[in-house]
């Protein structure tokens, strides 16, 4: 697993209320993720799915395991963070570390709750935090070209190429643009990947809205201007509304439909916050399905059937032999596995075949 989603944003738009009301709505069994963290500041999130919650049911698996994400808040960044000192190593190590970053920004007015700069506006929120973001990656880059100095002059290719790389990103970020808008290919992604330029990671705009505008945010001039900034940075916003969803939280799970229909909601808005996430991070899910367990796995999209047998153990990718697979709605539309296996869905892959969304797979391997 290992995949990391850090949740950034300036005080007071929300972000503690989004990170509590995940762990708590979400939060998965940590000894089944026994690679993640233990820091208050990380929560392993399930990622709700049908299809896994469908299949245990069908199944009735003595263990139910769903994927999971982390989330990591990552507190304080505001305006001169990236100053003096530069922003701080606990921070750092935080942020470099995540795959993809969820920026909450504050679209509900209320006078009781503060606001650094003294009103309410998404893109200039969100320019701050990017600002202190391309700081610190231009003090990164920077420090990186002059260790290759010695290196170019020496006739390294490797350095010289890492350094070029670097000479077409440091212009970019001068021009206080993310390192994500230059146009890089593959190969110069992979030179400089051990910078983890925190501006070069995929970002997801988390709108927090009024509760009156949760089932209708297009009409709120503060979620209108968001949804354009995302837009020109080439993403998009996904509507919440904190303080639904940390009421949410106290509620016994048969109040939660009628509470949330009185919101003109069909489900908590953290569930698609937490899909578009895994969607942004480029994963999609396979399945493992006995009567021990039912179990659901992250793999990266366009992944190999060996690869994804590797996600469960090495041994497996070591000595993969084949994948009987039959997908999720080959078993629900035959009304389970056995008979969709009579039915002749089982389909044997080997090494060369890519994972589809959904497969729910068997293994078959000699080590
Ligand atoms: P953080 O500094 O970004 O972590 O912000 P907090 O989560 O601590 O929230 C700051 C304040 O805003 C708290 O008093 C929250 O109760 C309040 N708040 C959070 N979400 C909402 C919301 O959706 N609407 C309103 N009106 N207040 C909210």
């Amino acid at each position: 697993m290992g995949l990391q989603c850090g949740l950034v944003g300036l005080p007071n738009v929300g972000k503690s209320t989004i990170f509590n009301a995940l762990t708590k709505s979400h939060g998965a069994a940590a000894e089944n993720f026994p690679f993640c963290t233990i820091d208050p500041n990380v929560g392993i999130v399930e990622i709700p799915d049908p299809r896994f919650k469908n299949l245990c049911k069908m199944i009735g698996p003595k263990s139910e395991v769903p994927a999971a994400v982390e989330f990591v808040d990552i507190a304080g960044l505001v305006a001169g963070a990236s100053k003096g000192d530069g922003l701080g190593n606990a921070f750092l190590a935080h942020i470099r570390q995540v795959n993809a970053i969820l920026h909450i920004v504050r679209c509900f007015d209320d006078e009781n709750v503060t606001h650094v700069s003294g009103k309410v506006s998404p893109a200039d929120d969100i320019e701050v935090i990017e600002l202190e973001l391309i700081l610190a990656d231009i003090e990164q880059v920077e420090k990186k070209i002059q260790t290759l100095v010695r290196l170019v002059k020496g006739g390294d290719k490797e350095a010289e190429f890492q350094d070029q790389v670097l000479q077409k990103v440091l212009p970019v970020l001068k021009d206080s643009k993310p390192a994500i808008s230059v146009d890089l290919n593959e190969d110069e992604i992979f030179a400089i990947k051990e910078l983890a330029l925190l501006t070069l990671k995929p970002v997801l705009f988390v709108g927090n809205v009024d509760e009156d505008f949760i089932d209708k945010p297009q009409t709120s001039p503060h979620y209108i201007a968001l949804e354009q900034a995302a837009k020109e940075r080439g993403t998009y916003v996904v509507p919440i509304c904190g303080k639904i969803e940390a009421e949410l939280t106290q509620l016994e799970p048969e109040e939660e439909q009628t509470f949330l229909e009185e919101f003109g909601l069909t489900e908590p808005g953290l569930n698609r916050v937490i899909r578009e996430a895994y969607t942004l991070l480029g994963y999609i899910t396979f399945f493992t399905a006995g009567e021990k367990e039912v179990r659901a796995w992250n793999i990266v999209r366009g992944a190999l059937a060996p690869q994804a047998a590797g996600e469960i153990h090495t041994d497996l990718e070591r000595g993969f032999i084949r994948a009987e697979i039959v997908s999720y709605d080959d078993i629900v539309s035959n009304d389970g596995m056995k008979a969709a296996k009579d039915a002749g869905k089982l389909r044997v892959e080997g090494k060369d075949y890519t994972v589809a969304d959904g497969d729910v797979i068997y293994f078959r391997f000699n080590v």
